[in-house]
């Protein structure tokens, strides 16, 4: 099978997460689609203080995505190294599973910021890379490696970063949330 990586932090999941992981898989571009759920991000350690634990984040991220056929939770970076490099997380999930394909799908922001990744060339060399398109992200198209390509998703715009602030502010963005995560979130006190 292809398999989809969609990697994140996913602090706490969003509709803007679930819809377009939902619509990779029904354009047919991946068989599956597997939210890596990120223990710690390399890139954000430093930034967001207000990381809800791995647990947490895991059980938000398998409630939004329990009725979306084709797409998957993985914790497969739990028992990995910290911080978890993609490449790192792409190669083991190679040895564990010979018998699939995997490409990573990843948002023009993280395109951006793709060449500051560990190891970035050689993800490039070994690895699809399908990239989405994101509200303010322009990138030149012209000249992308041949195991890169550009597909065309709707824009969401809304980030985790929105949605733990209206929680503090005590007005949660539910119109974003699944309604499972919403009573999640305010069941477990999160985001506080
Ligand atoms: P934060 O606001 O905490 O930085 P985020 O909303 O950007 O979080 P992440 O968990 O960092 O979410 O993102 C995981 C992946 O989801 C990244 O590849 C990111 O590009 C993508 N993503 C984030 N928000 C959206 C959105 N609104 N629509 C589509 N993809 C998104």
């Amino acid at each position: 099978m292809r398999i989809g990586i969609y990697g994140g932090s996913f602090n706490p999941i969003h509709k803007g997460h679930t819809q377009l992981a939902a619509s990779i898989v029904a354009q047919g571009l991946v068989d599956e689609l597997w939210l890596m759920v990120s223990p710690l991000n390399p890139l954000k350690s430093g930034e967001v203080s207000d990381i809800a634990e791995y647990e947490h984040r895991l059980r938000m991220a398998e409630l939004a995505t329990q009725r979306i056929e084709g797409v998957k939770v993985s914790d497969f970076e739990r028992s990995l190294p910290l911080p978890s490099y993609t490449i790192t997380t792409l190669g083991e999930l190679k040895k564990a599973y010979p018998q699939h394909e995997f490409v990573l799908v990843i948002g023009a922001d993280n395109w951006e910021s793709f060449p500051r990744w560990y190891h970035a060339d050689e993800i490039i060399e070994k690895f699809q890379i399908l990239i989405y398109r994101r509200p303010g992200c322009e990138f030149d198209e012209t000249f992308l490696p041949a195991s890169v390509k550009v597909v065309d998703t709707p824009l969401y715009d809304v980030s985790s970063t929105q949605i733990r602030e209206s929680v503090k502010k005590g007005r949660m963005m539910r119109r974003w949330l699944d309604e499972k995560v919403a009573r999640y979130i305010k069941k477990n006190g999160l985001y506080r």
